[in-house]
């Protein structure tokens, strides 16, 4: 590991809550204007509590399975939104594939072209492996043909009353790593939004060499030490190959990390609630953007939910004690995610 990776692993180690700071712990007054206007949110902390959100949801998870926010607690409005990650478990063998980091990317290499999924796959899809160097490797419409067959399926499983919206003709909109579909219930009158990521899990093989090859970077070394240190699992999302992020092209999600360290503590909790009550304020108040120019319905908020549950794990290991989330504490702390 580089000198300059451990330095700033230590920096991270030793951000230990500081006791002044901490002690700096002020009781709103029953009056105060944030307080009042949390308790009006409050409703909206309750997404299931709505019978149309709940119908949406029973329908949206007989469909598909239980979806990222709802299956861990935090989802907040309506229930308009639903992320998948859908693993590619065929990938995980290492005696046919191989995926290593080139500039930032992790590129599947074939190692066995004998193997009997690789004459499947070419036998059907040719055009989808690239023979580079003496090297095959697995390209882009790899990707595309994952989400056209997912397409089919899902459009031969859509229940009566829904609607697809979409008009692009892979009938997906493409931001960054997900592909979202757009539907709309006639019976609930209702758009909502489908979210899928494909992803591959990362083996600790796959991260050492990514670390070792990518050396002068931080993010790998970085990711390798926090593996080593407790194990969890890593997966690298199949992108879109233009998408680049300046610390590593392919994006990289720790997503049952995430979803074990807020779950846990249950819907009620002081740190689920700060997260649900911050993730209410950014949906009211701060602007949303559209990323496909084409299409009106991808709409963003300017701050992403992802960001707010990183600074929100951050500040549980910064206060370790419950009496900091005590409901008495909330708006406090409400306050100190968006200082952060
Ligand atoms: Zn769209």
């Amino acid at each position: 590991m580089s000198e300059m990776a451990i330095r700033k692993w230590n920096q991270i180690e030793e951000t230990k809550p500081i006791p002044h700071e901490i002690d700096r712990y002020d009781t709103p007054k029953s009056d105060s204007a944030l307080l009042q206007l949390l308790k009006k949110l409050t409703p909206q902390t309750e997404v299931l509590g709505d019978e149309k959100n709940a119908a949406v949801y029973k329908e949206v998870q007989e469909l598909m399975g239980r979806a990222g926010s709802f299956a861990e607690g935090t989802k907040v409005g309506k229930a308009n939104e639903f992320d998948y990650l859908l693993v590619l478990d065929f990938l995980n063998d290492r005696k046919v594939f191989n995926p290593v980091i080139d500039e930032g990317s992790f590129q599947i290499i074939i190692k066995d072209k004998e193997a009997p999924i690789i004459n499947d796959l070419l036998n059907q899809y040719p055009d989808i492996v690239k023979f580079d160097d003496r090297k095959a490797i697995i390209n882009s419409g790899f990707r595309w043909l994952l989400l056209s067959t997912l397409r089919e399926v899902f459009d031969a499983e859509l229940k009566k009353g829904w609607k697809r919206l979409n008009s692009d003709i892979n009938g997906y909109c493409s931001s960054k790593a997900a592909a979202t579909i757009h539907l709309h219930s006639e019976t609930y009158n209702m758009d909502i939004d489908i979210d899928l990521c494909l992803c591959f899990q990362l083996k600790p093989e796959d991260l050492l060499q990514a670390a070792q090859e990518n050396k002068e970077k931080l993010f790998f070394p970085f990711l390798l030490r926090l593996h080593q240190k407790s194990s969890f699992d890593v997966f690298a999302l199949v992108g879109q190959i233009m998408e680049c992020s300046p610390l590593t092209r392919t994006k990289i999600s720790a997503a049952f990390r995430e979803f074990s360290d807020l779950s846990h503590y249950g819907c009620y909790d002081g740190r689920v609630m700060t997260y649900k009550f911050a993730k209410c304020l950014v949906s009211n108040f701060i602007p949303k953007y559209s990323s496909d120019l084409e299409c009106t319905k991808c709409c963003h908020s300017l701050i992403r939910s992802y960001a707010l549950k990183t600074v929100i794990l951050f500040m549980i290991r910064r206060y370790p004690d419950d009496k900091y989330w005590a409901s008495d504490a909330i708006c406090t702390r409400v306050v100190e995610v968006f200082q952060y």
